[in-house]
């Protein structure tokens, strides 16, 4: 006995078969939401909440997926959310389908490594096609970058405004992007995404500047603050109130009165540190007392508190300050720099909003909608939007989709998999035929025969500048991509082969699987036993 007691051990084709099935059913679960005409998911979670998505990483990050193998698959989305921003679906529908061929090759008693060898050359020279087709845009056409943003928010529950979230999207992409080493870097966190249930999705909008949902602490401080002078503190401006029985030896009323008059000497003192530094604006971290607030009031500074860590360090980043944990040393160095800062009731809810920050990298987007739930997708459209830009700016390159791209790499790859000898080459096929699972899905979920687009499909990419063929959803019909504008970058495409191609290839490789088990929980002592 060498595992522990109740560990459980499975091995060979048993595993290999449970794992590839289980993979296959994740990719089978999601794939009716990938493209346009996809549909969306509701899921309900053990506390009833309800999201509804199309969303593939989100389908997978909800759904409470237990199968060693099918949390791969969940891995793969997530790694395609993070890397790509765009494109979890299609990674996870490309992953399942490898694994679909895989096992038809596995029947034919190919070994694994043979098939993940063929795998991995159909991989790499995928992505060498890919870089040599793909076309290459100047990110100063906002035309370009508009088409772009809006393929990644096609067919979500907020296309209707997917025409605006796309313009947010470019000027907050465009704000605060950066330049280094000949390539513009976008850091994610620098565009802040604020939700507030309310009116419609077309009345969303930018703003350039940091939004905190907070309100002030007091209702006769100011809530329009021009030059605003930020001190961002991370201490409470209170008295830290003695223990419980240093309180009762205070009994007598006079030495309460003094002990009183101590605390209100301390406050003030603190007020005064602060306003001594020529701040007008103080953003706390901690709680402020009633009286430090009147004393703040008094000397018109317009306070907020509670705020959370992450806006802390954002509206220090932002604005300049240096976050005050010891108010005895603060000075006017440690002050941050906002145009204006003021209090606005958006909806049921109130937000202080910072804006012309000194470091104009700073950009937020108030996102608005008339119920709950469409307001979460439309932060994960904009959220799509905003990785395929970041993804251009980084790579300015750009392939056709509507399953053209698919359908080029699957006959390139067949050319290329003459070139293949043995087992290796039937793996490379395999690759072919487990690409063209995206344009059959695409059709599917439009309703189209998948057989007869296919046909159509390889039919066109046969003849002279048919490379970018694929599938105008919206009429059946096959054209064109380029002429429709339907646009990718080339790094969801790059990204999405990548770790199909590893989820499948780690899948594959495992024939032993090792399962230890959960702690037994602990006995409830019969009733009436005596302890
Ligand atoms: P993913 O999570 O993989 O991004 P989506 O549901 O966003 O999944 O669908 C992406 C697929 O939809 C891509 O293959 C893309 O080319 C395709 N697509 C997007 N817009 C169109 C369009 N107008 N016509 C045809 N296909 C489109
Ligand atoms: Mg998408």
């Amino acid at each position: 006995m060498v595992l522990k007691e109740g560990a459980t051990r499975s091995r060979g084709t048993v595993v290999q078969r449970g794992n590839i099935t289980a993979a296959k059913i994740i990719a089978e679960l999601i794939k009716s939401s990938l493209g346009p005409r996809g549909m969306d998911k509701m899921l309900v979670d053990s506390l009833g909440d309800i999201t509804i998505t199309n969303d593939g990483y989100e389908i997978l990050d909800e759904a409470d997926i237990e199968h060693p193998a099918a949390k791969i698959m969940v891995e793969v989305a997530k790694t395609q959310d993070e890397v790509a921003g765009d494109g979890t679906t299609t990674a996870v529908v490309l992953a399942g389908a490898l694994l679909k061929r895989a096992e038809e090759l596995l029947d034919k008693k190919i070994h694994p490594s043979a098939i993940v060898t063929g795998y991995r050359k159909a991989s790499d020279e995928s992505i060498r096609v890919l870089k040599m087709i793909a076309q290459e845009i100047d990110v100063d056409d906002k035309d370009v970058l508009q088409k772009v943003a809006e393929t990644a928010m096609h067919g979500k529950a907020t296309d209707s405004a997917k025409t605006l979230f796309s313009e947010i999207a470019i000027k907050a992409v465009k704000l605060v992007a950066e330049e280094k080493d000949g390539t513009l870097l976008v850091d994610k966190d620098d565009i802040q995404l604020v939700k507030s249930v309310g009116r419609g999705l077309l009345d969303s909008y930018l703003v350039q500047g940091l939004i905190i949902d907070k309100e002030i602490v007091h209702p006769d401080m100011p809530k329009y603050l021009e030059d605003a002078k930020i001190a961002v503190i991370d201490t409470a401006l209170e008295i830290e109130k003695p223990e419980f029985d240093a309180r009762i030896r205070l009994r007598d009323p006079i030495q309460i009165r003094a002990f009183l008059d101590e605390e209100e000497r301390l406050l003030s003192e603190m007020v005064n540190k602060i306003t001594g530094t020529g701040a007008n604006v103080v953003m706390c971290q901690r709680g402020i007392d009633d009286l430090a607030q009147h004393y703040l009031m008094k000397n018109g500074i317009l306070s907020v508190r509670r705020i959370k860590m992450s806006d802390v360090e954002r509206l220090s980043k932002a604005t300049g300050a240096k976050i005050v944990t010891n108010i005895d040393e603060m000075s006017s160095d440690d002050l941050g720099w906002a145009e204006l800062v003021r209090e606005e009731k958006i909806g049921e809810d109130t937000f202080i909003f910072i804006e012309g920050c000194k470091n104009p990298r700073a950009v937020s987007i108030m996102m608005r909608a008339g119920f709950e739930r469409m307001l979460d997708e439309a932060e994960r459209s904009m959220q799509d939007g905003i990785g395929v830009l970041v993804d251009v700016l980084k790579e300015n390159k750009v392939v056709a989709g509507g399953g053209s791209i698919e359908v080029e790499l699957a006959k390139q790859i067949r050319d290329f998999s003459t070139k293949i000898s043995g087992r290796e080459q039937l793996a490379v096929e395999a690759f072919a035929e487990a690409l063209e699972e995206v344009p059959t899905v695409l059709s599917e979920n439009a309703g189209l025969d998948p057989i007869d687009i296919m046909v159509e499909l390889r039919a066109a990419h046969e003849k002279e500048g048919g490379t970018w063929f694929g599938i105008n959803v919206l009429n059946g019909e096959v054209a064109n991509m380029i002429d429709l504008e339907v646009l990718e970058p080339i790094i969801v495409k790059e990204q999405a082969i990548k770790s199909a191609v590893e989820a499948a290839s780690m899948i594959l490789r495992i024939d032993d699987m090792i399962a230890s088990s959960k702690a037994p929980p602990a006995p409830e002592p019969p009733p009436g036993a005596e302890y």
